[in-house]
């Protein structure tokens, strides 16, 4: 049997490898980094572990828990410290606490709700009245339009919109809401109201940490599924389908055969690989849009830290027009990955519209970071660690009818034998999800190879 050759070492690549050598199917991983791990990147800097994109995963979905125990890394999993779980929004230039008992843009306290200052006494209103929604169906419609219909303007801008840029990077004016939050379409159009349901549905106390980690970062993960990747460093340039079945696969030094190929890279860069096998999957794969961030990672010796300790972070939503989107104090989320004596602060820039920060230099977005932590929290110290992580490009965005535009991409992809498609393009941009397509993909290939 030919072997399989798997475009892109992030997690959705690695997580592919590391299925098919589950199975003794032999595959070759080829990345054009230097490294493995796609935005996966982990760093130490005098007992701090720094994240240089994502920091965690959520638990709600069980695909990235379910591969860790299988690689014998439980115990090296930690959960977010939900105890001391507070986030700010700031509204007019002030730090305002998010209301305890809002999930996602949906009230489920009234009491807490009403004593917030983050929206005015006419949404607030509104929220009540949403409680006697009937349900109904409607058409994909973007975040924006679902969360104003609902919950009013003010929700959009002060709730829904920064609550989802911190895990988008995106404009709620252009994410499909099907796409995006499916279970709050569902319970549109079975209950009518999401604050009625969500009241009913409360998640009870002591179901586990919302987010999970590795302690030595998420980069440990990375280094663990590398061990069973058979791994070329190198840019894939393109990839010919043979008359006789197979593909060829170029490489900027030569081709290779493969049988099958799985497209783990982000969707514009399969677009550009397929342009001479099928011009109009290629066409579909670069229409999914992708956003751009860049996190300045500060750390402080605590004795100095003079600012406000804003609970596990705040979110600047755009309508206050600042530059800093959002920011976490880590060792608040992750107790286990600050030294005592220190403190770290992960501020993040960029997002739809907002890419051009990314052509700043390291010292202009750190003086950016640094400033808005001055006006926001009061900090004057100055940090002891400052690094500049850019995502271009990283970040893809599920706009209204992304799940009509998926069916096109996938039915022509099926329709080229030994070819599959797997990352955050498609229909989940978290870590979990990426796990599951890589592996599902893998899964695929297997299925066919042991097809007598
Ligand atoms: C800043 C940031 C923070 C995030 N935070 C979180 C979080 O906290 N929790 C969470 O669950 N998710 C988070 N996400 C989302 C999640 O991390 C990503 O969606 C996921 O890791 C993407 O994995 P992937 O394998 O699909 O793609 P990538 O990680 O982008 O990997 C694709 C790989 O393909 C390679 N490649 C591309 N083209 C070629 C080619 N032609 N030849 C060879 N190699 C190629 C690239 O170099 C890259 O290594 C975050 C994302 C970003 C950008």
């Amino acid at each position: 049997m030919g072997q399989v050759v798997i475009v892109g070492g992030g997690i959705a690549g690695l997580s592919a490898a590391y299925e098919l050598s589950k199975t003794g199917i032999p595959h070759i991983l080829v990345e054009k980094r230097p490294r493995l791990g796609g935005v996966i990147e982990t760093r130490t800097w005098e007992g701090c572990v720094l994240e240089s994109g994502p920091d965690s995963f959520i638990s709600q979905k069980p695909e990235a828990m379910a591969l860790i125990k299988e690689l014998g890394m439980e115990s090296e999993v930690i959960g977010s410290n939900d105890a001391e779980r507070v986030t700010y929004i700031q509204r007019h230039g002030n730090l305002v606490r998010l209301p305890e008992g809002t999930t996602m843009f949906v009230p489920t306290r009234v009491g807490p709700m009403l004593a917030s200052p983050i929206v005015g006494w006419g949404t607030k209103i509104r929220m009540g009245l949403e409680l006697l929604r009937r349900p109904a169906t409607y058409p994909d419609r973007s975040v924006s339009d679902f969360v104003a219909d609902h919950f009013g303007q003010e929700t959009v801008d002060y709730l829904a919109e920064p609550l989802l840029s911190g895990v988008y990077g995106g404009d709620v004016r252009k994410l499909s809401m099907q796409s995006v939050m499916p279970r709050f379409v569902e319970l549109e159009r079975t209950q009518g109201s999401l604050a009625r349901a969500l009241m009913k549905s409360r998640a009870p106390s002591g179901s586990g940490p919302l987010f999970r980690t590795m302690k030595r970062g998420l980069g440990s993960l990375v280094e663990k599924l590398a061990t069973y990747a058979n791994v070329i460093h190198g840019e894939v340039e393109t990839i010919e389908q043979q008359p006789a079945g197979g593909f060829r696969v170029k490489l900027s030094d030569g081709w290779m055969d493969a049988a099958h190929v799985i497209l783990a890279c982000p969707a514009w860069s399969a677009a550009a690989l397929l342009g001479g096998t099928d011009g109009v999957l290629a066409r579909g794969l670069e229409q999914i849009p992708y956003s751009s961030s860049a996190i300045v990672t500060l750390v402080y010796n605590a004795a100095e830290f003079d600012g406000q300790r804003a609970g596990t972070g705040f979110l600047i939503p755009k309508v206050e027009r600042r530059k800093l989107m959002a920011c976490t104090f880590v060792g608040t989320k992750f107790p286990h990955r600050v030294p005592g004596g220190k403190l770290t602060l992960r501020c993040f820039f960029g997002s739809t519209g907002n890419e051009g920060v990314l052509d700043e230099t390291d010292d202009r977005l750190t003086f950016f970071a640094k400033d808005e932590l001055k006006r926001i929290l009061g900090l004057t110290a100055a940090p002891i660690h400052a690094s500049v992580n850019r995502w271009p490009r990283a970040m893809a965005q599920y706009t209204v009818g992304h799940s009509e535009r998926l069916k096109e991409i996938q039915s022509r992809a099926a329709a080229i034998p030994g070819l599959y498609l797997a990352g955050n393009a498609y229909t989940g941009i978290g870590i979990p999800d990426c796990i599951r397509m890589g592996r599902e993909a893998a899964k695929r290939v297997a299925s066919i190879t042991s097809t007598p």
